[in-house]
């Protein structure tokens, strides 16, 4: 075995995935993980650690690996982590743990992220829990929204004593990790669901289909309805748009309507009863995760699908493995390239896209290279669908109904960085809500820091 290299995993052929929507990574055999886990140096000062936002203790979890003792291995990954079938599959690895680890220095990395998976997976399969048996205090929280922020502080806070009830908006729990993220990169029924269903196994409850700021506000559920505190990881679900005309035509979508109607309806399904709109030639606008989602859940729905993104390929904000997999099943990449118009035919449906080719110019304040037009250099994709991903802003809905929530001009709730506590005294608050469109384990890490700070804000005397 070459120990420069990751142990190699199965993926789905790339000529048949781009036709289904099952997963497309089939994960380690336990006979790969335990040799994968046997390239960890365990060094004494493992950074690895420090690049995880969760602190997961990999270095522990991986030598159980290379044991074959898998269901140790998954208490000590349970103890940072409440979603690790998740993380595993969809952290950004390569800049976080395996983006410090001392083994990618001279070749590749350990592949912890798989490993992270594989031993999830194994407890999910055989049916581990993690213990419950945690006493009451006799204390109430009450947290809103079910995305990865609120999942993570749900689970630590019941770890503490607190009966948690999560108030989610939607008809089923779990955020962009059930709506956004697509079944080929996140299965549902077999991952997210479940890991969902070993934080009710805990004790956590989830009443669905409550919009908070609408069904109830955060003055009831605090004066009238008893809760102690309150945590808000209500995402950023407000897609932005570019203000280009041609916009509200028939067959714009935004990502996000795009992608929950895919996975949490089920359009995909030939059977289902809300049928998504194919278009023969797609243009997805935006070069993020988001925008990789959609590109590939659109070939997947039998489109040609062209990505628009103004940068060049260095600059693509997804992640690598993304755009990788998008290449690879024939999704077109058309950088240094930005709309102007969506035309439209005499229905008032899209019939192509107008566009201007870039050059990069000098670093902006982001310190990525500015995209300038390059005059005359007009052209037209002729296409019958436009989806816009350029990213997301938190819903006002929230802080328009709550007093003395302080906010961001963006709209971003303004939270404690430690310890999650916003302007209003008992409310605290975390993940996209607070940063703006971030990532899991980043919205998991602020609602985990938010269950200390309400843990120790109660247990403190200002809470009586
Ligand atoms: C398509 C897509 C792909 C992505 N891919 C990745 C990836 O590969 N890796 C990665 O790390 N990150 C990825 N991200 C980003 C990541 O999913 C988010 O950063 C993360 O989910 C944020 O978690 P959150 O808990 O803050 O919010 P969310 O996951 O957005 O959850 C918020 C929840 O609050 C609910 N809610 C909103 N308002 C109310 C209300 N008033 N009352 C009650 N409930 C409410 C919403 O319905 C939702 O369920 C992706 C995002 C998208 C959209």
């Amino acid at each position: 075995m070459d120990m420069l290299k990751k142990v190699p995993i199965s993926e789905q052929d790339p000529k048949v995935r781009a036709h289904n929507f099952d997963e497309v990574c089939l994960g380690y055999t336990e006979e790969e993980a335990i040799l994968e886990a046997s390239r960890c140096l365990e060094c004494k000062n493992p950074l690895c650690v420090m690049g995880c936002p969760v602190s997961v203790h990999i270095p522990q979890f991986v030598a159980k690996v290379k044991e074959g003792k898998f269901d140790e291995a998954f208490e000590i990954i349970s103890e940072c982590n409440t979603l690790p079938a998740i993380c595993g599959r969809v952290c950004p690895q390569e800049s976080q743990c395996e983006g410090k680890c001392i083994r990618g220095i001279k070749g590749e990395a350990v592949a912890i992220g798989k490993l992270e998976r594989f031993v999830a997976d194994f407890a999910m399969e055989k049916g581990i829990r993690r213990p419950h048996s945690h006493k009451k205090n006799g204390k109430r929280v009450a947290v809103i929204g079910s995305g990865p922020a609120s999942l993570a502080c749900a689970g630590d806070l019941v770890k503490y004593g607190y009966e948690v009830t999560i108030f989610e908006a939607l008809h089923e729990a779990g955020g962009v990790l059930l709506y956004g993220i697509p079944e080929f990169r996140l299965p549902k029924e077999e991952v997210v669901k479940k890991e969902i269903a070993m934080l009710l196994h805990m004790g956590v409850k989830i009443e669905l289909n409550t919009v908070v700021g609408k069904s109830v506000t955060i003055d009831e559920l605090m004066d009238e309805e008893g809760f102690d505190a309150v945590f808000i990881g209500t995402g950023a679900g407000l897609p932005k748009f570019m203000g280009i005309k041609g916009e509200n035509a028939n067959g714009v979508f935004s990502a996000n309507e795009y992608l929950t109607r895919s996975n949490l309806m089920k359009a995909y399904d030939e059977n289902s009863t809300t049928p998504i709109m194919r278009g023969n030639k797609v243009a997805v606008v935006g070069g993020g995760n988001v925008a990789m989602d959609a590109a590939r859940t659109a070939l997947r729905l039998g489109s040609e699908v062209h990505i628009i993104y103004r940068r060049s390929e260095a600059e693509l904000p997804a992640r690598k493995e993304e755009v990788h997999h998008a290449k690879e099943e024939g999704v077109i990449f058309d950088i240094l390239t930005n709309p102007t118009e969506i035309l439209t035919d005499n229905n008032g449906c899209v019939c192509g896209i107008k566009c201007v080719k870039m050059e990069l110019g000098e670093p902006d304040a982001s310190g990525r290279r500015r995209p300038v037009v390059i005059e005359g250099s007009e052209f037209t994709i002729d296409v019958d669908m436009v989806i816009m991903s350029l990213g997301t802003c938190p819903n006002p809905l929230i802080h328009s109904t709550t007093d003395g929530l302080n906010t961001t001009k963006h709209g971003c709730i303004i939270a404690d960085e430690i310890n999650g506590q916003t302007s209003r005294k008992g409310v605290f608050a975390g993940g996209d809500a607070v940063t703006g469109a971030a990532t899991v384990i980043l919205a998991m890490s602020a609602g985990r820091s938010a269950a200390v700070g309400i843990h120790d804000y109660l247990s403190s005397k200002n809470a009586t």
